[in-house]
């Protein structure tokens, strides 16, 4: 009992992939990178140990309240922290990798894997498999703009445009936020006795979760509440505005939410996500869930560099959208169709294969070998299985005088041609049929 208790405990999500969901992570992949490289942001890689020195400061700072690093102890006796966003390990590296030296912007995307342990259940690891873009040195809201622009248009490449939901909101930099913090604290003190449970027991720890209460007593009594856009400072305000003219302008609708904060996260001033939503406009609403998050990251810039650092970052969680697209059937997992079948007779034919495949790899023939089976029957079974339209068959004879067999494998018709002309050929072949 004791033991089984424990292995629940530690089991991870299970984030195993078989050749099937890696053509999914691959589609996934392609349709954000596309949008990024596009605007010029480059792949960068962090490992995935990181020394509890860096995290300190992050945890000093409040960033890790509501997720707290997963800590490992190595065989050195040593603690480590396993990596707990890839935002955070752009970051620690800044300085390490004197990126202050290059010229700003800089504009990274990362893919990686992530861990943490949720607040309220710390023997609990969560694990994600995160695709994130950060961009350091630009103070005005194109920053914001860029990032939006990329998640949305990576979430209409695979089908899901009617169905994602853009939420932000300004929460207040350093020298705004503690206007309204403290105006809803009063606000709350007065009404406390009202709320529900939960919401007393949240405003013990930050009074900003209780505005996102689901609670319809709780909500209605919201509804009196301090606004924090009410009391944004000037530039707060004007970086907002900046954000939603592009987000009107790029056509991207948006729903202003005051009740998102993002608290004992690592994003702080502006504050977005995207969610999707199961059920159409009018359908029964389905719960939602959040495939990516994002905003403004000055407390965590600071925290790794000591003085200001102009960040914005967002994380896509990929497993959820995979599982979104999974359940959605938006898959288009079918296998690359393949045409062309190779087959070889003879040890001496099996020999000079490679070169002739190399070639036709080089041509960007897609091709099906099957070299560790000698018999030409069980060769040609694999053909007919994955239905190519043409086998190639190098027996001995023909790997002497530098000639091959293309069969199509439909009418069973042969011909025997040179093999500098096979890829001229197949070529003609291979475009006739389709
Ligand atoms: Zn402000
Ligand atoms: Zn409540």
């Amino acid at each position: 009992m004791g033991k089984e208790k424990m292995n629940q405990k530690h089991e991870l999500k299970k984030l195993d992939r078989m050749p099937e969901r890696m053509r999914l992570l691959a589609r996934i992949e392609k349709a954000f990178e596309n949008p990024a490289e596009f605007y010029r942001f480059e792949r960068i890689v962090f490992p995935v140990l990181e020394h509890p020195r860096a995290y300190n400061a992050f945890a000093k700072s409040g960033l890790f309240d509501e997720r707290a690093p997963v800590t490992v102890r190595v065989r050195t006796g040593e603690e480590m922290m396993l990596r707990i966003s890839g935002l955070l390990s752009v970051l620690r590296g800044y300085e390490e990798n004197k990126m202050n030296d290059i010229p700003h912007p800089l504009k990274f995307y990362l893919e990686e894997e992530v861990f943490f342990s949720p607040a309220h259940k710390k023997e609990e690891i969560v694990e994600h498999r995160e695709w994130a873009i950060s961009m350091i040195g630009d103070e005005g809201p194109i920053a914001e703009a860029e990032i939006t622009q990329i998640f949305w248009k990576a979430f209409e490449k695979l089908g899901l445009g009617d169905r994602v939901q853009f939420r932000i909101n300004a929460i207040g930099c350093a020298s705004c936020r503690n206007g309204f913090r403290s105006s809803l604290t009063s606000f709350l003190r007065t009404r406390i006795l009202r709320f529900c449970k939960q919401c007393r027991r949240n405003a013990k720890i930050s009074n900003v979760k209780v505005l996102q209460c689901e609670n319809e007593e709780c909500k209605q009594i919201l509804e009196q509440a301090p606004q924090v856009l009410d009391f944004l400072c000037e530039i707060c305000k004007k970086h907002l505005k900046g954000i939603l003219e592009f987000l009107e302008g790029a056509g991207i609708p948006y729903f202003l939410d005051h009740s998102l904060f993002f608290e004992g996260l690592w994003y702080d001033t502006i504050v977005f996500e995207f969610v999707y939503r199961a059920s159409a406009e009018g359908e029964t609403p389905s719960p939602v869930v959040i495939m990516a998050e994002g905003g403004r990251m000055m407390r965590a810039g600071e925290a790794a560099y000591g003085k200001r650092l102009d960040v914005a970052g967002g994380a896509l969680f990929i497993d959820r959208l995979e599982q979104i697209l999974i359940d959605k059937g938006k898959l288009g997992l079918g296998q690359k169709k393949i045409e062309v079948f190779f087959a070889h007779l003879s040890d001496a034919a099996k020999k000079k294969s490679f070169p002739l495949l190399e070639e036709l790899r080089q041509a960007g023939v897609s091709v099906e070998e099957s070299l560790g089976k000698d018999s030409i029957k069980s060769q040609l079974n694999i053909a007919e299985r994955i239905r190519a339209k043409i086998a190639l068959i190098l027996g001995q004879k023909e790997a002497l005088d530098s000639t091959i067999i293309v069969r199509e494998m439909e009418s069973g018709i042969q011909e025997t041609i040179p093999q500098d002309k096979l890829i001229e050929f197949l070529k003609k072949k291979l475009k006739k049929g389709a």
